[in-house]
């Protein structure tokens, strides 16, 4: 992996230039709310951002997205979305979010395969930002990860005192800069160690931690346990935990329009919501709250390590920051920990 080094004051001319050639992504903030959006001017973005409130996800799976167009009752008429081809970046991705993508592709790029994910994934290179600061409920170390990660990023930058520490990690990440060459230069050791240094403190002021040891085969023993009746009771289905999670991938596919013209729309959609699982003949596999709680969990600590050998979170903590009754994902795997099941 290559270390260079990047002038602060160099970073306006450096995003100027790869929004010249690509459609970048940054972290955006309008009204107390963060998120990620097409950057024009290097004003635009906040990158004193901590963690956006929706995940970068929302640019490769997107919250509506047309797949056909029909006009109704008309053989041959659909016209299917073209597949977008745009050169991309994503600029500023948190570590716990890059995580995400590795979990989303298994999702759209495995046994089913999504051509409009599977393509904007090829043609965007996604660039980090170190996670200075980390926030008081990150718990990103739990899942082996770091907020200095360079995994599944092309390109990692971490902000020294007087520079950007840039460290080039795939091929993609190289070819991007390959025009820029003259705004970097080669890091010196010291530069090299403060980047370390901001990491390890970085990881020190990582307070929370899951507890994942033996949740697994727990699971399997208590999905009738009062547990899952209990925190339903406090949860209002609103579906927040779901819709600001960056590995969570639940859709819907709804179709619009008038008597003249239709759309096949695909919405995000959320497995809090009783529709979700509303069958057309009126029965719902998951009727109650409680059951609509019980599967979030499992979904991502039980099915997703028993299928695809990886936990489905990656300790953002967006769930737990937003969650309008303090339900607290952490807590919830603590008591399924301290439950003593025979
Ligand atoms: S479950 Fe909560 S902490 Fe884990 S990735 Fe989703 S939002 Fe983040
Ligand atoms: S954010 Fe909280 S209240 Fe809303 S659905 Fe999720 S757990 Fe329930």
């Amino acid at each position: 992996m290559e270390s260079l080094v990047l002038s602060k004051n160099k970073l306006p001319e450096l995003i100027n230039k790869i929004s010249s050639e690509h459609i970048l992504y940054g972290p955006t903030e309008e009204n107390n709310y963060s998120s990620f959006k097409q950057i024009l001017n290097f004003d635009e973005m906040n990158l004193s951002y901590l963690l956006s409130r929706v995940s970068p996800k929302s640019i490769l799976f997107k919250q509506t997205e047309t797949l056909f167009k029909f006009i109704p009752g008309r053989k041959g008429s659909v016209k299917s979305s073209e597949i977008p081809e745009e050169k991309s970046v994503i600029f500023a991705i948190r570590p716990c979010d890059a995580r995400s993508f590795s979990i989303l592709d298994g999702v759209f790029n495995g046994d089913y395969e999504d051509p409009f994910y599977i393509s904007k994934r090829k043609n965007t290179v996604l660039i980090g930002l170190t996670c200075n600061k980390p926030e008081q409920n990150c718990f990103c170390t739990t899942f082996d990860d770091s907020p200095g990660s360079s995994k599944n990023l092309d390109i990692l930058l971490t902000e020294l005192n007087n520079n950007y520490l840039v460290e080039v990690v795939t091929e993609k990440g190289n070819n991007l800069l390959k025009n820029m060459r003259s705004l970097l230069k080669e890091a010196s050791k010291e530069e090299i160690q403060e980047r370390k240094e901001i990491e390890e403190h970085a990881i020190s002021t990582i307070n929370r931690k899951m507890n994942l040891e033996g949740i697994v085969p727990k699971l399997d023993k208590m999905f009738d346990h009062e547990l899952w009746h209990n925190t339903a009771f406090k949860c209002i289905g609103c579906g927040i935990c779901t819709f600001l999670c960056p590995t969570c991938h639940c859709f819907d596919m709804q179709d619009e329009g008038t008597l003249k013209e239709g759309a096949r729309i695909r919405v995000w959609d959320s497995c809090m919501y009783p529709e979700y699982t509303h069958h057309a003949s009126g029965h719902n596999p998951r009727p109650a709250r409680m059951n609509r709680v019980r599967n979030r969990v499992y979904h991502k600590f039980s099915y997703f390590p028993k299928n695809e050998d990886v936990t489905a979170c990656t300790g953002c903590a967006r769930c737990i920051d937003y969650c309008p009754v303090n339900i607290d994902i952490i807590d919830v795997i603590d008591k399924v920990g301290a439950i003593l099941i025979e």
